[in-house]
């Protein structure tokens, strides 16, 4: 036996006890005679002191930082004790040791506040690991994962796994493929989601299924992205939208409590898609704060402004208690949203100043009347500064949207600790693709439309106006989680596939065996899928999900510790025929 306790468990109540520890030799500190190491294990710190007779051993045989030991010795007290950890009142007066193994020296000290930039620390990720901060997100996501399950096994859902191997689904991103060696010339496709096999469980009577399963999307990585992520997959026959929305907001509500110790009283808010849209200008809110999108086109227009005059739409936000901001400032906000990724032209300010006046950037066309109007509009109150953007339509919202995110950011109403999930509700069927020049499912081909919008399925013109069976779960501003009632009649399938422009031979080659499913008796079904490793990252109060995961990726989809993706040998490639 290497120990008989671990580094985290001695106590005061403890001394006198013999023990025997091992873990690794975090710090090592000399003092003249003595040595003082802390010994860290996965369970905390504790620390070992050498007296003069040990510290002659050690002089012969140093100790490094991260070298392995076994440690006997006697649990004392310590004079000079650190409250600030579990161990802090002891340390273990060392009678014996042994080195188990040595170790370089580290590239980056292994400590919550490490030197170590995120590339050094991604290459030797073992040793990342081993720090406090990550081992506590890790610790979170295993709570997280415990916490689904749990809740799932008590709603009788279960677990299933689905193969890796297989053809592509469509989820609206590109596929990773493999080669296959044995069919030389043919691909397997790494699966997007479990999408089509949890329905088929469905047809084959599983009637509530769940998978915390890997998905992978061949996406251009946008920030914090990863090529492989995990989703909680769950789908369930025999339900509604509301049976759905009422589940997972129960599972929602049990991992948060369980996790984080936090009850969500009230039910989840819902929204309806162009509510968000409207309000908020994308379709996963941030409700922490207000601050919500006025549209002025009403009240700016026809006034002799040009900008206004020639733009599509007007819309304003009122930033609370920012009317004393400087010129400075105001330049500031004009040169944030002129930038490439947000694209505006500028930015029109109307300060509502604490006497009731109005001081703007368009003094010159809107008397105080006019200003006063457009306050009104954006519900602003005195001392608020009111900040317009103008432009095309869907340019202009998401940027409006964009400058309100930035300006919750800079005045702190988006606490990471504070949770506001709600579920937005009827998403759009489709959504039109100018790059292809065609409509695309929004969600994915398996979605139903709202019962009273199937007939425009036939009408293209109409399209765009037909909402779907189809919800996000959103918290804090980001997307956890996203499903929909499945369409679960062949006619319907081949209309959507129809509708998304397959010809019935394309349909049939890609989806055949989902069809042919649909003439077994399929029950109506739908489900919805969580992104795990987001949900845990926004759970431990960070926006990055590489924290949460043991061995991410980077940002440009390299491991960077196996050095992967990577070239393979000629001789492989010829027996995978790619060669
Ligand atoms: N498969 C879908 C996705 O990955 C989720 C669902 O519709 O259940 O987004």
């Amino acid at each position: 036996m290497y120990r008989t306790h671990t580094c985290g468990e001695l106590r005061i109540s403890d001394a006198g006890q013999t023990v025997t520890l091992a873990g690794w030799a975090k710090t090592i500190r000399k003092f003249g005679s003595i040595t003082f190491v802390d010994l860290r294990d996965r369970y905390g710190i504790t620390q070992l002191f050498f007296n003069e007779a040990m510290n002659t051993l050690l002089e012969a045989q140093p100790l490094g930082r991260e070298y392995v030991l076994e440690v006997k010795g006697t649990v004392i007290e310590r004079s000079n004790k650190n409250l600030n950890i579990p161990t802090g009142e002891i340390e273990i007066e060392v009678k014996e040791y042994r080195i188990l193994n040595a170790s370089l020296t580290p590239p980056f000290t292994i400590e919550d506040d490490t030197d170590g930039g995120e590339e050094l620390r991604m290459k030797y990720r073992y040793l990342d690991l081993r720090r406090d901060a990550v081992k506590k997100n890790l610790e979170l996501r295993y709570k997280v994962s415990r916490a689904a399950r749990n809740f799932l096994d008590s709603q009788h859902f279960m677990e299933v796994e689905t193969p890796m191997l297989i053809k592509s689904t469509p989820e609206g991103a590109r596929d990773f493929v493999v080669p296959s060696r044995m069919h030389e010339g043919q691909f397997y496709a790494l699966p997007q989601s479990p999408q089509l096999f949890k329905q088929l469980l469905m047809v084959a009577g599983y009637d509530r299924y769940f998978q915390i399963v890997k998905c992978f999307r061949d996406e251009d990585l946008r920030a914090d992205r990863q090529p492989e992520f995990t989703q909680i997959d769950c789908e369930m026959s025999f339900i509604n939208q509301e049976d759905i929305l009422n589940t997972f907001e129960a599972m929602t509500k049990h991992i948060f409590e369980d996790v984080k110790g936090i009850t969500f009283a009230e039910d989840f808010p819902r929204m309806p898609y162009d509510e968000a849209m409207r309000d908020y200008g994308n379709d996963k809110p941030d409700i922490r704060f207000d601050m919500k999108l006025k549209e002025l086109n009403e009240v700016v227009k026809g006034k002799g402004f040009p900008v206004f005059d020639d733009a599509a739409l007007m819309i304003g936000i009122a930033a609370p208690g920012c009317s004393e901001y400087t010129r400075k400032q105001t330049d500031e906000l004009t040169d944030w949203v002129k930038r490439p990724q947000i694209g505006m032209k500028g930015l029109v300010y109307i300060k509502c100043n604490a006497d009731g006046t109005f001081k703007s950037s368009v003094d010159k066309f809107y008397n105080e009347e006019q200003l006063k109007q457009i306050a009104e509009v954006c519900g602003a109150k005195a001392g608020d500064l009111i900040l317009i953007l103008a432009g095309e339509q869907a340019l202009t919202r998401k940027a409006i949207s964009e400058l309100r995110l930035e300006m919750g950011n800079r005045l702190g109403l988006r606490n990471p600790e504070v949770f506001k999930p709600l579920w937005v509700t009827d998403f759009p069927l489709f959504e039109y693709d100018a790059e292809s020049d065609r409509y695309i499912a929004c969600h994915h081909p398996f979605t139903s439309p709202k019962p009273e919008h199937l007939e425009w399925m036939k009408d293209k013109s109409k399209f765009a106006d037909i909402k779907a069976n189809a919800y996000d779960l959103v918290l804090n501003g980001t997307e956890i989680g996203g499903g929909s009632i499945r369409i679960f009649q062949k006619d319907i399938q081949e209309i959507m596939f129809d509708a998304l422009g397959f010809t019935k031979e394309e349909a049939n080659e890609k989806f055949g065996f989902l069809l042919s499913a649909f003439e077994y008796g399929t029950p109506p079904h739908g489900g919805i899928a969580l992104g795990f490793d987001r949900l845990c990252a926004l759970l431990g109060g960070h926006e990055t999900i590489r924290d949460y995961i043991a061995f991410p990726k980077n940002n440009a989809g390299r491991d960077m510790m196996l050095d992967a993706p990577g070239p393979i040998d000629e001789k492989q490639k010829k027996e995978l025929g790619i060669g």
